[in-house]
């Protein structure tokens, strides 16, 4: 009697034990894995493995070293200057704001026929046109963002009686706008993105801090108090088997194993799955074992990751103003009704450069910005050929013919980069942003009689008030550790150091 008491006490206790230091392994350690595996430490769990493919942390968080100083090739803004961010709050309590700049420089314009534009005309116009995106929409089911746009910025121009001194100048204006909105979506055609993206979007997203050459600090920064060992680097997942009851040398079983390219294997009560939406595309076919289903499949088809690509130039000496903050090429009779990127005309979608600034920690340093398709062409380009086409490029607009040459040229590779294939998420145009929700859901196997999530999905893609932005990688990786602390009953203390709930968004 006694023992069959104590045998049943065992069992409780190594039931209670395994429900509560379950193994978990983070796959992928861009912002959503970061998020998972550190909140997951936070809330007490112990034996958590974050495994990355490439040779450093911070995926779509990553640098370059440009002459003096290192650059943000991933993220460098954050959307939402508020303490409720957690990136926000984050960069801040780790002094990545300390030497940011407050003031907004100047705005220099161009045009292809080099008329002046007054800059107040172009800001008043261009912040008439923005609002046009704020408006409330009642039904934006199968509208495209394009057609909106283009039928509101014509109205826009036929009654703008503000300053009229360069009224014919105001759709080459608004068609830098919806060019830079390309460049916001990462798409190559405004007509495929849905009206409704931004429909659920966080009223928090307001206001952008440029944090250049500060962001890819923050990934290690959150990392400091995680067991180095826990991370392993140069390990890309190649399988993930699922649904299983896989033996363990210490005998314990477990429902999920995941195979490493280099042939190891890590044996798992939850996998947390971090990799980018261009990765799921390419790869989720055969890297879940079974197959995900058909929910599942159907949000990884249907939405779209769209590219950025940013093209860094290093000069001598600047031949823009120390003020300037920005520098846009308007094509004079451009229609704004065409807001597409087009790689046989991938100059015309090179309008917008931005200054790094300060020029005392990074010398002189434009970022020319393309989106979409444009950028896989350029990607393939040597720094000679993208050098000479830019330098001819910049040379008609600003009818400056000894204006110099680059010293440097470098273009990020986000599209060909086998562990990103592109930039961002966006919602195209006939899919509901509920798609996101879907991608969220966790996976449970068939064998139990309860959902025991033995495979969660984080990033980006998976946040329909945050996607595309590093703020939405975090808060899905934080919103999978408390669905697994929710899951073993934990009630450890969530971080406070940051306004944070997940329920917030
Ligand atoms: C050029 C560019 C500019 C951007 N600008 C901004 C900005 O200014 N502000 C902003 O908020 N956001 C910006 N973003 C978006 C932001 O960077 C992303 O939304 C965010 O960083 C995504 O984080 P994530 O963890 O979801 O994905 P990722 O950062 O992609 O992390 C996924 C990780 O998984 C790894 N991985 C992939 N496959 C495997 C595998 N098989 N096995 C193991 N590991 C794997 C990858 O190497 C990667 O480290 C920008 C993105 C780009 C590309």
């Amino acid at each position: 009697m006694q023992k069959l008491t104590w045998s049943v006490l065992f069992l409780v206790i190594s039931a209670v034990e395994l429900k509560t230091n379950p193994k978990i392994v983070v796959v992928g350690a861009g912002m959503a894995g970061i998020g998972a595996a550190t909140q997951l430490r936070e809330l007490g769990f112990t034996d958590v493995t974050l495994l990355e493919a490439s040779e450093e942390i911070g995926g779509r968080i990553n640098k370059a070293q440009l002459g003096k100083a290192w650059i943000d090739t991933g993220a460098q803004y954050i959307h939402g200057v508020v303490e409720t961010n957690p990136v926000y709050c984050l960069a801040k309590k780790h002094g990545l704001l300390d030497d940011v700049l407050k003031e907004e420089g100047s705005w220099s314009i161009f045009t292809d026929k080099g008329s002046k534009i007054s800059q107040k005309f172009a800001e008043n116009l261009y912040t008439a046109g923005e609002k046009i995106l704020e408006k409330e929409i009642d039904s934006c089911d199968n509208n495209t963002m394009g057609h909106y746009f283009a039928e509101e910025a014509q109205k826009l121009t036929d009654n703008w009686n503000g300053d009229t001194e360069n009224k014919n100048l105001t759709s080459s204006i608004l068609g830098k706008l919806g060019k830079d909105l390309l460049v916001t979506i990462g798409a190559s055609d405004l007509n495929n993105v849905s009206l409704c993206s931004w429909q659920h979007f966080s009223d928090e997203m307001k206001g952008d801090m440029d944090i250049g050459g500060n962001m890819f600090l923050l990934p290690s920064k959150l990392l400091e108090d995680f067991p180095k060992e826990n991370i392993l680097l140069k390990k890309p997942v190649s399988r993930i088997e699922w649904d299983g009851s896989f033996s363990a040398p210490d005998a314990r079983t477990y429902p999920v194993r995941v195979h490493l390219l280099d042939g190891g294997e890590i044996l798992a009560d939850h996998v947390v799955v971090t990799i980018s939406l261009g990765c799921l595309k390419a790869q989720a076919s055969s890297l879940f074992s079974p197959h995900l289903p058909e929910d599942k499949v159907h949000a990884i088809n249907h939405l779209e990751f769209g590219s950025i690509t940013k093209i860094f130039l290093e000069y001598e000496e600047p031949f823009w103003e120390s003020d300037v903050s920005e520098i846009s090429l308007l094509w004079e009779d451009e229609s704004h009704f065409l807001m597409k990127a087009d790689p046989n005309q991938w100059l015309k979608s090179l309008h917008l450069f931005t200054v790094m600034r300060p020029r005392e920690k990074f010398g002189n340093v434009l970022i020319g910005w393309c989106a979409g398709r444009v950028g896989n062409h350029i990607e393939t380009m040597s720094e000679e050929e993208l050098s000479a086409a830019v330098t001819d490029h910049l040379r008609a607009f600003t009818r400056n013919s000894s204006l110099p040459a680059p010293k440097k040229v470098l273009q990020t590779q986000w599209q060909s980069n086998p562990f990103t294939r592109g930039a961002y998420t966006y919602i195209p145009v006939g899919t509901d942003p509920h798609e996101m929700d879907k991608l969220a859901l966790p996976l449970s196997g068939s064998k139990g009689t309860e959902p025991d999530l033995q495979v969660l999905f984080a990033g980006e893609g998976t946040i329909k008030t945050l996607y595309s932005t590093v703020q939405g990688a975090l808060v899905s990786g934080r919103r999978e550790a408390e669905r697994l602390a929710q899951h073993h009953r934990r009630t450890g203390g969530p971080l406070v150091v940051c306004p944070f709930s997940s329920d917030h968004y």
